[in-house]
């Protein structure tokens, strides 16, 4: 590769890396593990597509990234951009200083499970690399252009001013890219009205008009909005005072069934994984065939309550492990929105090759496509943006005397 850009996703025990050549054509992918135990290790796939899998016991997040850029240095990366979960009101991605480092860790409370761990990698490849130009590019970002009226909560006002209590949305990079790339194959690049849907572990829908994002279904944290793995989405927040006084949990257990027990996981008592769910309910598991008519029923709600944030509806866009490779739930969530005049081709739903994008409507009504994401090139693609400016690359040395002194 001749200029690239190493990506990284720090998590509290593991790191995924990818480097993206200078026109997103070539990656080089992988995947720190187990990171503080006896079984670290790193997992990857080279340009050559032959897989690597290298045993790096007791690593910790430092001693990973040094490995990982170790071998990577012949590639000669010219930036560093960490994706960054909560970036609080940062509305775009910034190259990395003291400042925004501070902003950074002052959004914690927030995302307590990502950004302490966004920053264990931050520090380390800020005293590792301090020559290269590094940018954080925040999952929160492209939903700072939501209008006042999608983003409050209907609380006392002063949650908001002195707490910053209000709906930030997340997966921001991925509806940035695929309702830009999806657009495009549209032929009306960045303009219109437009619905996304990615369908992964964690999921979210958004609705972008003119390229911004206007409303999205995450709110202050990814809990809120349609079902997910693990995660409940909307639930009556009194759940909270029901379970305290008739089971007596307390708050972090009610906060880790939220998060962890519900979802398709949950509801189906089975599994988080909608291809186990999809397999079981063919199978004659009510459970699996419920999880999956719920997860299909609040998506579509969720689809048609956001599209009361757009002037018009242009189409829509599925992406993520499940909206990208299912056509079955596909079909199942645009079937709760006639309304709105999709109609789904069943032939073209059914023939999308894995990881292809393509036009899945038969030609009357909203458009309807199938865009695959790509969090890893979009997050490059910004990162080159941000850093590669001459002006910021010399900015960097300086704040790099800073950040390590
Ligand atoms: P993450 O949010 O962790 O990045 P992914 O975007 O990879 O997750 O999505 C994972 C989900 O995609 C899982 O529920 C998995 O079962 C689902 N999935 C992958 N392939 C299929 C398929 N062919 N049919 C249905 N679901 C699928």
């Amino acid at each position: 590769m001749s200029t690239s850009v190493l990506v990284i996703n720090c998590g509290s025990s593991s790191i995924k890396y990818a480097l993206v050549s200078e026109h997103r054509k070539d990656r080089i992918f992988g995947l720190a593990e187990n990171l503080g135990s006896a079984n670290a290790r790193i997992k990857g796939i080279t340009t050559g597509g032959e897989e690597l899998e290298l045993s790096i016991p007791h690593a910790d997040h430092e001693k990973a990234l040094e490995t990982i850029l170790e071998r990577l240095a012949h590639h000669n990366p010219q930036a560093i951009g960490h994706r960054v979960v909560h970036g609080g009101t940062l509305t775009k991605a910034e190259l990395l200083t003291p400042e925004i480092i501070e902003r950074i860790r002052e959004a914690t409370p927030l995302a307590p499970l990502h950004n302490p761990a966004h920053l264990v990698g931050i520090e380390a490849t800020m005293r590792l690399f301090p020559h290269l130009p590094q940018v954080a590019v925040f999952d929160t970002a492209f939903h700072q252009t939501m209008p006042a009226h999608a983003y409050r909560y209907a609380l006392p006002k002063f949650l908001y001013t002195e707490h910053n209590v209000r709906r930030y949305g997340f997966h921001g990079t991925s509806h940035a890219y695929v309702s830009e790339r999806g657009s495009e194959l549209a032929g009306s690049y960045k303009k219109g009205g437009w619905l996304t849907a990615h369908l992964g572990n964690g999921s979210s829908t958004c609705a972008i008009w003119n390229g911004q994002s206007v409303d999205t279904s995450m709110g202050l944290t990814p809990l809120e909005g349609v079902v997910m793995g693990t995660r409940s989405g909307d639930v009556d927040p009194s759940i909270h005072s029901f379970l305290a006084s008739n089971l007596g949990w307390d708050i972090y257990k009610i906060d880790k069934m939220l998060n962890s027990q519900s979802g398709l996981l949950g509801l189906s008592d089975l599994s988080n994984d909608m291809r186990t769910l999809i397999e079981a309910s063919e199978q004659g598991n009510e459970d699996a065939t419920l999880a999956i008519e719920v997860f299909c029923y609040r998506l579509a709600k969720s689809l048609a309550g956001l599209s009361c944030g757009l002037p018009r509806i242009d189409g829509l866009f599925f992406t993520g492990g499940i909206g990208e490779n299912s056509a079955y739930i596909r079909e199942k969530t645009v079937a709760y929105l006639p309304h709105f005049g999709f109609n789904l081709s069943q032939e073209q739903n059914n023939s999308l090759k894995r990881g292809t994008e393509g036009r899945i409507d038969a030609g009357t009504g909203p458009q309807i496509w199938v865009v695959p994401t790509d969090e890893e090139g979009r997050i490059a693609k910004e990162t080159e943006h941000v850093a590669l400016q001459e002006g910021n690359v010399t900015a960097k040395k300086s704040n790099a005397e800073t950040v390590t002194a």
